[in-house]
């Protein structure tokens, strides 16, 4: 019982220290690859530009370079157009978030989401909201939309009342189709382009 023990004690050791070789030779193996690699030091500048922006050094160094944009082989980045890259991935990170992004101030017009927040007027046939909308996840909106122009809203025998059918809070009755509402869910029917492309 005891040479039991003992043995499966000096198992254990012998287990810890190659546990332990394998790991400092995997530390140096990195350390060995960062100081060879343009991207280490390109990552070092990129983490100071991006301090408090909450964008990853990581994203805008992948969408510098499937962008064909030159980092120097001493990591320094071409600032020419950097601040541009930087505007885009804050304005994708608030949109993946469902927050409207600082620079969209504008109300535009999506076929498929209804009013949405952009950077300018504008009719759009597909718009940055689209993805979040065909995830059934919600869309912050600048005006006001009707149920009776949501292909959410299922109408009951009663002439302008129905049913919501992604949940949103109704009475028992249901909603009335001419009711304003900042509705975050909402998707355009056949009834709200047709409102669209008269305007
Ligand atoms: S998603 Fe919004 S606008 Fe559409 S039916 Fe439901 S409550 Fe009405
Ligand atoms: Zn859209």
């Amino acid at each position: 019982m005891r040479i039991g023990k003992k043995v499966e004690g000096l198992f254990e050791q012998i287990t810890l220290n190659t546990q332990k070789q394998k790991l400092s030779s995997s530390f140096a193996d990195f350390a060995l690859y960062a100081s060879h690699d343009p991207d280490s030091k390109a990552l070092e500048r990129l983490s100071k530009i991006c301090r408090d922006t909450g964008i990853k050094p990581v994203d805008l160094l992948y969408e510098l370079k499937t962008n064909g944009r030159e980092l120097f082989t001493d990591g320094e980045i071409e600032p020419f157009d950097l601040f541009d890259f930087m505007q885009k991935l804050s304005v994708n990170k608030s949109i993946t978030e469902g927050m409207c992004p600082d620079q969209f101030t504008q109300q535009a017009q999506c076929k498929q989401c209804g009013p949405i927040w952009f950077n300018r007027y504008e009719q759009l046939t597909e718009c940055p909201w689209c993805a979040r909308r065909l995830k059934k996840e919600s869309i912050p909106r600048p005006s006001t939309v009707q149920c009776g122009e949501c292909k959410n809203f299922s109408r009951t025998k009663h002439p302008f009342l129905g049913h919501c059918l992604v949940g949103e809070p109704e009475a028992p009755a249901g909603l009335v189709d001419s009711d304003n509402r900042y509705c975050e869910y909402f998707e355009a029917n056949k009834d709200w382009l047709a409102l669209m492309e008269k305007v």
